[in-house]
């Protein structure tokens, strides 16, 4: 089979290699993918962007594709299953109104409200003045979200209330996320450890993958800004088989059920961002593809053909999927200096030395000369699978501290909540 996948990231580049190493799907084109990705026997890069849905219909017919595999967020929520499906093409993601799930936080609550799926209590407010009420009458720790999409920076956790007012004010008198803050859900702090679970669904039923952590503050210790993500891990032994058991059966089910039911029947990834609290797994937020950095430790764990799988969803068949349960793995994000706020580009990217257990995914890279150089925050991610997860955090550092990256940084402690006690 010959797959088209949109995206550029990291996240595209494990895709592509998980749909290669499946053995059904020969060849494999990401737009607009990255150089990085293309240095991968099998892997083409076409230059469209994700938006350009009339260009990409027009390759897919004219090039005898067989389906389309759709990675990012903001071509899903502007509707680009849906467009590929009335030119009579196959695409694998949720259709725009199932992708409201991760594009509008205030119908991922009501929905969980309605189902009674166990979430954070939450008010949605649009305007300043009650939202500010509110703080105050119900105190801090307390959570505000922008509703719609803000690249992962429109959740502020408030320690105090000040902060609180402080993040309304951002979002309703700045208009800092623009659109995306017409709405705020306020919601309860949570407290537990997090851990994000996706399952490929097909509208009735799903197939979870095993279970990772993202480390999403930029630097160690979860000091710093938030993030996209700066590294990930997988298995998670302190989150037991019970709780995964538990957020299988009282989340992702009902979930499933829930959007078919209304109409709005999910098909593709369905992230499940979860907080193990006292009280039970809880839902922090649902995204309607695969989490980045999560997938670059969860498809290496694939032993099934994803591509088949992908084709036999497609066609209303039943996908086969098995994992990797021997195995951890553990990936590390090399960033530009300055990201998240004032990415510094340019930086030279080094030779990495990586054995067969070890992938590099590329993100931010541009072609300078012979080499790559860094062009945005996320530059690459490497991967390593090993036995234990010391053993795969003891690869993927050997790898990273032998290379000269002058100009980005990393995080020194991807797994070390595991790896503690
Ligand atoms: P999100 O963009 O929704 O994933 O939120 C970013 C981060 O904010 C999450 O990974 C959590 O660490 C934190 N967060 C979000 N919602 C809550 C909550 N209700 N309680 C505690 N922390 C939260």
């Amino acid at each position: 089979m010959k797959v088209l996948v949109i995206g550029s990231g990291a996240r595209e580049h494990a895709i592509a290699d998980a749909l290669l190493r499946g053995g059904s799907v020969e060849e494999v084109t990401v737009a607009p993918g990255n150089p990085g990705m293309e240095l991968e026997d099998g892997i083409r890069t076409l230059q469209l962007a994700p938006s350009n849905q009339a260009a990409l219909i027009d390759f897919v017919r004219n090039n005898g594709y067989d389906w389309v595999f759709v990675g990012p967020e903001v071509p899903l929520i502007d509707g680009i299953v849906d467009a590929f499906a009335e030119a009579g093409i196959k695409a694998f993601g949720p259709r725009k109104a199932a992708a409201q799930i991760e594009g509008s936080k205030d119908f991922a609550k009501q929905l969980m409200e309605r189902y009674g799926i166990p979430t954070a209590a939450y008010r949605t407010f649009d305007e300043l003045a009650p939202a500010v009420e509110y703080v105050h009458g119900h105190g801090a720790p307390i959570v505000i979200k922008a509703d719609g999409l803000a690249a992962g920076k429109g959740v502020t956790v408030a320690m105090d209330e000040e902060t609180a007012v402080a993040a309304l004010n951002d979002i309703f008198v700045d208009h800092r996320f623009g659109s995306a803050g017409a709405k705020v859900v306020i919601e309860d702090f949570l407290e537990g450890q997090e851990f994000s679970l996706m399952s490929f669904v097909n509208g009735t039923d799903f197939w979870p993958m095993p279970i990772s952590q993202d480390h999403k503050r930029a630097y160690d210790d979860d000091q710093g800004p938030n993030t996209g993500g700066m590294g990930a891990y997988s298995p998670v032994p302190q989150i037991g088989q019970d709780v995964v058991d538990e957020a299988i059966s009282t989340i992702v089910k009902p979930t499933v059920e829930a959007m078919a039911q209304d109409g709005t029947p999910f098909t593709g990834i369905l992230y499940a961002g979860l907080i193990a609290t006292a009280d039970g797994p809880k839902v922090i937020e649902f995204n309607a593809r695969f989490g980045d950095p999560e997938t670059e430790v969860v498809l290496p764990k694939l032993t099934s053909d994803l591509g088949a799988a992908i084709d036999a969803i497609l066609n209303g068949e039943t996908p086969e999927f098995t994992w990797d349960e021997d195995n951890a793995t553990l990936g590390v994000v090399l960033a530009s200096d300055g990201y998240p706020n004032d990415v510094v580009k340019g930086a030279r990217i080094p030779e990495l030395h990586v054995d067969d257990d070890s992938h590099v995914y590329y993100a931010g890279v541009a072609r300078d000369g012979d080499g790559l150089v860094a062009n945005s925050g996320r530059v690459l991610l490497v991967e390593s699978s090993a036995p234990t997860l010391a053993e795969a955090q003891r690869k993927v550092y050997a790898i990273l501290d032998a290379a000269d990256t002058t100009g980005m940084f990393y995080r020194h402690d991807i797994g070390a909540k595991a790896l503690k006690g």
